[in-house]
């Protein structure tokens, strides 16, 4: 699923081409795709782009009469800028397409992998409706340790279910989440409410570095251009999507652990003391911990807003 760092470079991309122009049209293909009636989709068109924002995972488009366009791509979405050429639309016959924004210099074409279409497109009409499409999360590039800390410790959780709760923290997902708990050199499995502070301290400067690291790395991929190439597996990635292959730091085994649809990727050396988290028992602490696959975590969030009482 595309993260903080993904939707950023995205985000930028589309600052540099649409901000300013005007939406022309907007053809949905996909009948799954579009999760609100009102306000309808025609109010967007016509007006101009006024901004650009991340809301968690999601990208908001946002047009003149506070319309704002909020895209969801979770695990399969992809967006893909084609520059208006002889004034001719963009063909979406393909069964991947979702969706095509025209705006008056270019397309932006939206597009699912595979048959299980998941991605989702909602319009808010005003800066409220665009709050309740707000899972909650605190933006760790913006917030401070102390608070940081607290919404970590305001529930008792493995780390691996804290990183990745949109309630609690924003735009992280499975990949970073692998990476961020590698560079704090932390169990996964480690419970939020016994961490030291040190501990605590340690994965909040990771949990930046890591971030703005990657942020940087795909906005210089990039380039000019637009990201074409948004992917959870990335070769410069230390254990996300790593497994048996020698850790960058003490050159051991990356290992694993599977959990229904999930996996999450670890050095046991580096972040378990040895230990290796056999699938089993680590299975029974997530059962409760964690839902059965990732897009659950996403899509209960759209229902249950805000962050959970004790
Ligand atoms: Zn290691």
């Amino acid at each position: 699923m595309p993260e903080l760092p993904d939707i950023t470079v995205y985000i930028e991309a589309l600052e540099k081409r649409v901000l300013g122009q005007r939406v022309e049209r907007v053809r949905i293909v996909s009948p799954f795709l579009l999760r609100t009636v009102e306000p309808p989709v025609a109010s967007a068109e016509g007006e101009k782009v006024v901004a650009l924002r991340r809301l968690g995972k999601r990208i908001c488009i946002g047009v003149e009469g506070e319309i704002w366009l909020v895209l969801h791509l979770m695990i399969a979405g992809r967006l893909h800028w084609f520059e208006r050429a002889g004034g001719k639309s963009v063909k979406l016959s393909g069964r991947q397409n979702l969706a095509a924004f025209e705006f008056s210099n270019g397309t932006l074409v939206w597009t699912e992998a595979g048959t299980q279409k998941r991605a989702s497109l909602h319009l808010a009409a005003g800066e409220e409706e665009l709050r309740e499409l707000d899972p909650g999360g605190v933006e760790v590039l913006e917030c401070g340790p102390d608070e940081f800390a607290a919404v970590l410790r305001s529930e008792n959780h493995t780390l691996k279910r804290s990183l990745t709760d949109p309630r609690w923290f924003s735009g992280i997902g499975n990949a970073y989440s692998d990476e961020i708990l590698w560079a704090a050199k932390l169990s996964p499995t480690t419970l939020t409410q016994k961490m030291s502070d040190e501990q605590v301290a340690r994965l909040f400067e990771a949990t930046r570095a890591t971030l703005a690291e990657w942020v940087e790395r795909l906005r210089t991929e990039a380039g000019e251009g637009f990201p074409e190439k948004v992917t959870a597996f990335r070769p410069e990635m230390a254990v996300h999507g790593k497994y048996k292959q020698p850790c960058p730091r003490c050159g051991s085994k990356i290992q694993r652990i599977k959990y229904a649809a999930n996996e999450t990727n670890y050095c046991a050396t580096c972040q378990t003391g040895g230990k290796l988290l056999a699938d089993r028992a680590f299975s029974r602490l997530l059962r409760e911990d964690w839902p059965r696959t990732l897009e659950e975590l996403e899509t209960q969030m759209t229902e249950k807003r805000g962050r959970p009482q004790g």
